[in-house]
């Protein structure tokens, strides 16, 4: 059967502003069948299957090493599906759907009995996306309308931006990839659980609470969100494990620029003498304050969306380059600037050094 390991991963080359029809089509059979499809979103690519057949969820979860307890976010492509799968969806949850989809929006309602446990990691509750991104809204129509799809990494390493990162990391696991090229934003979609009295951010991304806010009034942050260690622990079970993990040793270093340089270039040297090949990962208007060690620039401070665009493909590069320890500039939390930190501190495994 094609789903025994190993199979042939192929990867289609598919031209956003040009989208093939048979690429979908063959891409969408694999999916009816059960089959698994790695497809590009303006987040970051996703693992795609049936979200209504508990057997081709399952196979997400194989195929990823992905704890079977994670639940996945199922795509939709038509708004009015959205009652198909969830139910009790409060006034606010049409309205920031209205606002914000497509977009790397997910909202997190009580299910219906069509969504398999296996699709919710045995929750009560569902996880629903439109993505922004005529591939995946291609593929999602010509399928079976509901595709559920975590990111389309190994579990626990970064998320993948290009199609290239899905190949390396699932390659003879999966059937597909659609290879759309470089995906927008880099950073998975904000989470905002609708299924209790008032709506709480399970996961912060490219749309902010404030952005929120402006459209239905207060929202809360998951306190399991903020504290490492606290006795809360996350709503979303995602976010309890390490995750977007590069293979060396991440530390963030936070506090007064002077400060962070002046740490770094002294980590650096104590690396040096106890013969470990270390990294730094900078800014633009930094990266020439080092003076040893593999420096690379996320971008511009300037630009944070450029910055969280860069942020896992950065850590995927140190990973090529076999570094045993990565020093990192820590960044503003303003706006997207929050899931940029968000996910770095859940990379560095929440080693942040204040300085
Ligand atoms: P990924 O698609 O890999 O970005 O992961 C999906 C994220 O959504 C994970 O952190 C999940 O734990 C979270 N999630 C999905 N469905 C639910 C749900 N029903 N309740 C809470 N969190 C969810
Ligand atoms: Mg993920």
């Amino acid at each position: 059967m094609w789903y025994n390991r190993p199979m042939k991963t192929l990867v289609e080359k598919i031209d956003v502003d040009n989208i093939g029809k048979q690429q979908i089509a063959a891409a969408a059979r694999l999916i009816q069948q059960g089959g698994l499809v790695a497809f590009p979103t303006e987040t970051v690519y996703g693992l795609g299957a049936d979200a209504l057949n508990p057997l081709a969820s399952k196979r997400i979860y194989e195929a990823k090493g992905r704890p079977s307890d994670n639940p996945l976010i199922v795509h939709i492509a038509d708004f009015a599906d959205l009652e198909k799968i969830a139910k009790e969806i409060p006034k606010k949850g049409w309205i920031l759907g209205e606002q914000f989809w497509p977009g790397p929006l997910t909202m997190i309602f009580q299910k219906k009995e069509c969504v398999p446990l296996e699709t919710t990691g045995g929750l009560d509750t569902v996880a629903v996306r439109m993505p922004n991104h005529p591939i995946a809204l291609a593929l999602i129509k010509a399928s079976t309308g509901f595709i559920a799809a975590p990111s389309a990494n190994a579990s626990g390493r970064p998320s993948p931006t290009l199609a290239e990162h899905v190949y390396l990391d699932l390659e003879g696991r999966i059937p597909m990839i659609l290879d759309g090229g470089p995906v927008g934003i880099g950073i998975e979609s904000t989470i905002v659980d609708f299924s209790e009295a008032a709506p709480v951010i399970l996961r912060p991304g490219y749309i902010t609470k404030e952005m929120i806010q402006e459209v239905i009034g207060e929202v809360s942050m998951d306190p399991g969100l903020e504290h490492s260690n606290s006795a809360v622990p996350p709503k979303a079970p995602g976010m309890k494990y390490r995750h977007y993990a590069p293979r060396a040793d991440l530390i963030l270093v936070e506090g007064q620029q002077e400060n962070v340089i002046s740490a770094i270039n002294h980590f650096l040297e104590e690396a040096r003498m106890q013969g470990k090949k270390a990294g730094v990962i900078g800014t633009d208007e930094t990266c020439g304050l080092y003076k040893e060690g593999i420096i690379k620039s996320i971008g511009t401070r300037k630009e944070t969306a450029v910055i969280a665009k860069h942020l896992y493909a950065l850590l995927r590069e140190f990973d090529d380059l076999d570094v045993d320890i990565i020093y990192s500039e820590s960044f503003s939390r303003e706006g997207i600037g929050q899931a940029i930190m968000n996910r770095m501190i859940k990379a560095a495994g929440h080693r942040v050094l204040k300085v």
